[in-house]
């Protein structure tokens, strides 16, 4: 029987029985310790290749934000948020007007607060459709993309991709439009599949969900600001809400602050999280343009939006959002951000010539590419790929943790070029141990 009581997420515990311990964190680092030498034990320091599963912005425990939150949290921890409100919510909703007038030319007037990624798009979704119902016409079907990944809550994986990961579940799932990705070279078949099943349901479809420019959990694949643009104009013909789910490529991470600003895209209604608080603490954030509020607007009570979480609007979460936003106007995180896209860049042609290595693609500051599977070794082989590359890299003390045969470069925008060419010769040294 194993020893910790804690049932971990995404985690086979009969494979995996340990978790690595990690003591603290700093920049770009997380420093392990020997669990069995106490306080004595050598600290291990680990490259956070993946910012902690894409939520570390600036870097760990940045210096600011710690004497934010420490001193908020000498102040006011939590109030109930109905009836009730507090100043660094206020600023911050504030702020994120200013912010999105900025990217997008017109601000989201209004910022509805939750706790994680996935309450942020069950907020959308239920925010689309109440939209709906309360003005003339009720429309029910929502449009996503295949593969695309919101969430594990039933809403969220509702519109997420159909795979072995909610098998189980999915005769519990709303119905839902999913089309394939518009990848290069596919754009045209998406394009027209989306303009037949519009013209197919008239007056009907409600919401299009989508990741933009890159869907993270489905692999990491990428397709062009051209397609979304394309994507969404056939929508607004139509008069369907557009939901952006910015969740992972908010604040930053595909070179621009927000990914549909690439695109020259505003959607309706926008799904923030991981970023959000630079990674310190959770919190999720439904932006919307003011027609969407306006709908519920009304003397009636029943028309109010029913939805709340008990932490919404959290006073800590608040201040540490602040001081990231505090980060991002007084650091030049943009010019590192810029840094990092073209580091990935620049090493593309050298892994593009690695026989093991192929379909390389990048977002900003991820970069993405398969590692080619040996073709002798068989389904076996390839179900232990993942497991064999993330355990690698960790011996190079690098956290990878590859989707499938997939790896992915997602670092935090403090990471120094030093640990870029770590990170790098980690990725070519897996790709040469993979054919072994
Ligand atoms: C991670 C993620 C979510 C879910 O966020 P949680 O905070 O894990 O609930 C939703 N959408 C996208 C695009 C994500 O990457």
């Amino acid at each position: 029987m194993r020893a910790s009581p804690v049932w971990h997420p995404f985690t086979q515990h009969a494979i995996n029985p340990e978790s690595i311990l990690i003591d603290r964190a700093q920049g770009a680092y997380l420093y392990a310790r020997n669990k069995d030498q106490g306080e004595a034990g050598q600290e291990r320091q680990i490259i956070d290749a993946i910012s902690s599963w894409w939520v570390i912005t600036h870097g760990h425990c940045h210096p600011h934000i710690v004497k934010s939150v420490r001193e908020q949290a000498a102040k006011l921890d939590q109030v109930i948020f109905a009836g009730f409100t507090h100043e660094l919510a206020e600023k911050l909703a504030t702020r994120m007007t200013a912010l999105t007038a900025k990217s997008f030319g017109t601000p989201y007037d209004h910022a509805f607060f939750s706790d994680s990624g996935s309450t942020s798009v069950e907020v959308a979704l239920k925010m689309a459709i109440g939209y709906w119902a309360h003005t003339s016409q009720s429309r029910s079907k929502i449009i996503a993309l295949e593969d695309g990944y919101h969430g594990d809550t039933f809403g969220a994986m509702s519109v997420g991709s159909r795979s072995h990961y909610n098998a189980i579940y999915e005769p519990y799932l709303f119905e839902v439009e999913h089309l394939p990705v518009p990848e290069s070279g596919k754009e045209s078949r998406t394009l027209e599949l989306l303009e037949t099943y519009l013209n197919a349901h008239k007056n009907d479809v409600a919401a299009f969900i989508f990741e933009p420019l890159i869907l993270g959990a489905g692999g990491m694949r990428t397709y062009s600001p051209q397609a979304l643009k394309a994507m969404t104009e056939l929508c607004r013909k139509h008069e369907v809400l557009l939901i952006a789910d910015e969740v992972m490529t908010g604040f930053g991470r595909t070179g621009t602050m927000f990914a549909c600003e690439q695109a020259g895209i505003m959607p309706d209604i926008m799904c923030l999280s991981k970023g959000i608080t630079a990674g310190f603490l959770p919190m999720g954030l439904t932006l919307c343009s003011h027609d969407i509020f306006k709908a519920y607007y009304h003397k009636d009570r029943s028309k109010m939006f029913f939805h709340s979480s008990s932490f919404t609007g959290n006073a800590l979460s608040c201040a540490a959002a602040n001081a990231s936003l505090d980060v991002w106007e007084n650091e030049p995180v943009l010019k590192n951000v810029q840094t990092i896209s073209a580091s990935h860049k620049a090493i593309t042609p050298k892994f593009a010539q690695h026989k093991n290595i192929c379909n390389i693609r990048q977002a900003g500051t991820i970069i993405a590419l398969d590692i080619m599977a040996d073709k002798d070794g068989g389904a076996d082989y390839l179900s232990n790929l993942q497991p064999r590359l993330y355990a690698l890299a960790l011996e190079r003390n690098v956290l990878l943790r590859p989707l499938g045969n997939t790896l992915y470069v997602l670092p935090p925008y403090c990471v120094s070029n030093d640990d870029l060419k770590e990170i790098y010769a980690t990725i070519e040294r897996l790709a040469e141990q993979a054919a072994a």
